[in-house]
């Protein structure tokens, strides 16, 4: 049997996906409010219309009507996929063949990577500076020596949490004969995008997800870029990737604006509550806290591993990554206040014991 198998992914390790039991869950950097039960009664009414027996619109031209105009964008250039996890692995499908280069920072999402491998590609690593900030000019020659199909960066970046500034993206983009794609998942939470230049440049392409503002469990993602790309891009797309609940429920939480908004608002001050909190903690014992445009705040500990493991003891998960440049940090996504105190709590008392 297994010579049938695929021989380059004998020593392929899965996307690992923490599955726990805690009761105070902070390491996917999901959104602590469930945007679904604010709006139950229309969904409720809008799911009840849906002919479950009908495969869904292929294109979603109703939901990329409306996140066109809650994003600014035209929906001529919305695609949309199954979790901006599916357009990732929809771009390399697109671009690259086997034995082809791609380039994602390190470190950075690391679907990149996985996709990049499952679809044959060098995977090639680029490595942030010591205090995870990007050197633009050198990361833009490395590219030009190494000439990828395509470079990956997320802006803000996950797992570190630190951001790119518009002008040195757009410097990359120009710079390069590769598709650039920006990886904007914590957009809401940085409020910075590069939307509005798509039509700028032929090699941009933009990420966006609805995970992070309170829908991770409805899997949709939206592709943004010119119709050149997109019309490559369709050549592969799966025809019906994003189902009609899903479709339905997203059109009806993006024409809501305002309620994702106030939600944003609600998250980001518990963020600035969490990070004094944890300032003031690592002026007692040394360690170092990451600046953060997003949902989640990256710390840099000696006992990273110690934390991480009594933290999950005691109820809190949190992420770990236990390798390479993140060997001592650990991510930790915005909770509520209860969580967040939960977590604190928890930390002091560890403190405490050592
Ligand atoms: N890009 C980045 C940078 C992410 O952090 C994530 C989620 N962790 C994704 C993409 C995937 O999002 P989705 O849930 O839409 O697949």
């Amino acid at each position: 049997m297994n010579s049938l198998f695929r021989k380059d992914l004998s020593d392929f390790k899965p996307y690992e996906a923490e599955v726990n039991n805690c009761k105070v869950i902070l390491n996917a950097n999901e959104s602590f409010i469930n945007i679904e039960k604010q709006l139950e009664d229309e969904i409720i009414s809008v799911i009840k219309d849906i002919e479950i027996n009908r495969y869904p619109d292929p294109t979603g031209e109703k939901l990329r009507k409306i996140y066109g105009s809650y994003s600014g964008t035209d929906k001529e250039k919305i695609m949309i996929g199954n979790g901006s996890d599916e357009l990732i692995s929809i771009i390399c499908n697109t671009f690259v063949n086997s034995g082809d280069k791609i380039v994602k920072l390190n470190p950075d999402f690391s679907m990149y990577k996985i996709y990049g491998v499952l679809h044959g590609a060098e995977v090639l690593e680029y490595d942030l500076k010591e205090d995870f900030t990007l050197d633009i000019d050198d990361f833009i020659d490395f590219i030009n020596y190494e000439k990828p199909k395509v470079v990956f960066v997320s802006v803000p970046n996950n797992p570190t949490g630190g951001i790119v500034k518009k002008e040195d993206i757009l410097k990359l983009i120009k710079s390069v004969n590769s598709i650039v794609v920006i990886d904007e998942a914590y957009f809401e939470f940085y409020g910075n995008t590069v939307i509005d230049e798509i039509d700028n440049y032929d090699n941009l392409i933009i990420l966006r997800t609805a995970s992070k503002i309170g829908l991770a469990a409805l899997r949709l993602g939206f592709l943004i870029t010119n119709s050149t790309l997109l019309m490559e891009l369709y050549k592969v797309k799966p025809p019906y990737n994003v189902n009609s609940i899903t479709q339905e429920i997203g059109a009806l939480i993006y024409e809501n604006k305002q309620v994702i908004e106030d939600n944003i608002s609600r998250i980001l001050r518990e963020k600035s509550s969490l990070q004094i909190s944890l300032l003031s903690l690592s002026e007692r014992i040394n360690f170092k806290l990451y600046p953060s445009g997003t949902n989640f705040i990256l710390i840099e500990i000696y006992e990273a591993k110690e934390l991480y493991e009594y933290l999950k003891n005691n109820g809190v998960s949190v992420r770990f990554f236990g390798k390479g440049r993140l060997e001592n940090c650990i991510r930790i996504t915005v909770g509520n206040r209860d969580e967040n105190r939960l977590l604190l709590e928890a930390i002091n008392k560890f403190l405490g014991d050592r």
